[in-house]
């Protein structure tokens, strides 16, 4: 307790003394565990023993992980799931049943804004979208009293917008609902949004968090603090068969998890039953990359400053998105929720035609062409003609996101071997008008 973030990163939620003394964590590649005894085995069943029982419920490796991510937030409990996309939709199930809606913004991954129109209405959950998230009122004025929570990310893709954490965490609590906040493109490592009042925070573990472009995973956490009780979710209120005790006695969520009824929940409920498990492998392979996370994103970060200096003077390059970009309008923000910057995504509007732009794409050498983002590589991609593609024409103007667009995100390669590739590929591109 109370050690910081550098040596919760490599340490929490493992001792080695339980573990045969390994120092690496050990991957636990076995889907059930011995039950022992038939009375444990009562216990187990019975949630009053909490050891592992099947892979899909948990897992020692897994474990560690969790317990790992809890440690980093200062939170009650987490739980790692197989995919980013995985942690959003059980984080929106789990607190939105049939009938319930939340409230969002269209200044999200492409994936999860496609999600929202094609996927949830038909599981009797609706959206609804805040037009400028920049004016807290707008959360305000949007919300109903069938408003389950409001969902946004802390820094977005690709144009790299920040949110009023604290005044949309205040909104949602004077209406009893929690602030879900995806932090995937932040990294616990330069934000950690409970601090700004989230109850509940959601990752792509496949990104920054693991960092190495090898792996996919997702992880939601939950601060322990919300009170579900409060009216306005039966469902953590519901006595259930499967949470009886030894007696038989039906048990609801806020009296199996008390401590963690979010993350309990959605165990017993959606990891349970729609299975979207992390496999022990790839939780090992997020631990080791979650070991470097601060030399890594403190290094990416570097680079986007240099990167975005050399963009800021270049002739073809028409503006520059970063929140620590000249006259960028999140300064204010992003100095009070970003010290230590704000990411190593940035967006550039390219100068030129269609087919320089397509020349430019194809140029780069160090930078690859791929649709990630937070890997050790640095990467780019034009957003409006893949990643947000799936966002309607409407939605892409309300976002501000043009088919001139280029997204960069920043690896660990040296600055000078990055800048020296997009000036090279610029060269190519702007040679083509010279034909
Ligand atoms: C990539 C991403 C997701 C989806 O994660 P997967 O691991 O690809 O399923 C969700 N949110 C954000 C912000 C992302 O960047």
């Amino acid at each position: 307790m109370g050690f910081d973030f550098d040596t919760l990163k490599v340490q929490a939620g493992y001792r080695a003394d339980q573990h045969n003394n390994a120092v690496s964590v050990p991957i636990y590649q076995t889907t059930a565990f011995a039950l022992g005894d038939s009375f444990r085995a009562d216990r187990l069943f019975s949630f009053s023993e909490n050891d592992p029982i099947y892979t899909r419920l948990s897992n020692p490796t897994v474990d560690v992980l969790e317990k790992r991510l809890a440690a980093l937030h200062g939170a009650a409990g987490a739980i790692a799931l197989a995919s980013g996309m995985a942690a959003v939709s059980y984080a929106l199930l789990n607190v939105a049943g049939k009938g319930g809606r939340i409230l969002t913004t269209a200044r999200l991954y492409g994936g999860t804004v496609d999600s929202f129109s094609s996927v949830f209405p038909d599981l009797g959950l609706e959206i609804d979208w805040v037009e400028n998230p920049d004016d807290p009122a707008e959360f305000q004025n949007k919300l109903t009293s069938e408003t389950k929570a409001v969902f946004i990310e802390s820094l977005t893709n690709p144009l790299v917008t920040i949110p009023d954490l604290e005044a949309i965490a205040r909104i949602a609590h004077e209406h009893g609902i929690p602030l879900i906040v995806d932090n995937t493109v932040a990294t616990p490592y330069l934000l950690n949004p409970f601090e700004q009042g989230a109850d509940v925070v959601v990752y792509s573990a496949t990104k920054a968090l693991s960092g190495h472009g090898n792996v996919i995973a997702g992880v939601v956490i939950e601060s322990g603090e919300f009170n579900y009780g409060n009216g306005h979710f039966p469902q953590f209120e519901k006595p259930l068969w499967f949470l009886r005790d030894g007696n038989g006695m039906e048990r609801n969520v806020l009296q199996v998890f008390p401590g963690t009824p979010f993350t309990g929940r959605l165990r017993a409920v959606h990891l349970n039953y729609l299975g979207a498990a992390l496999s022990p492998f790839d939780a090992y392979l997020v631990l080791l990359g979650l070991e470097t996370i601060s030399e890594r994103v403190a290094k990416q970060v570097a680079n986007t400053q240099s990167v975005l200096e050399y963009l800021e003077q270049n002739e073809h390059v028409s503006w520059v998105r970063y929140p620590y970009a000249q006259g960028n309008p999140y300064r204010t923000l992003a100095d009070r929720y970003f010290p230590k910057g704000a990411g190593s995504i940035l967006s550039f509007g390219f100068k030129g035609t269609e087919e320089q732009m397509r020349v430019f794409l194809a140029s780069t050498k160090v930078f690859g062409y791929q649709a990630n983002i937070g890997d050790v590589r640095s990467l780019i991609i034009n957003p409006a003609q893949t990643t947000h593609v799936e966002l309607t024409l409407d939605q892409r103007k309300l976002v501000g996101l043009n088919p001139d667009t280029i997204r960069l995100s920043m690896g660990l390669e040296s600055a000078k071997d990055l800048i020296a590739d997009l000036d090279q590929a610029f060269q190519t591109a702007f040679a083509v008008r010279r034909r």
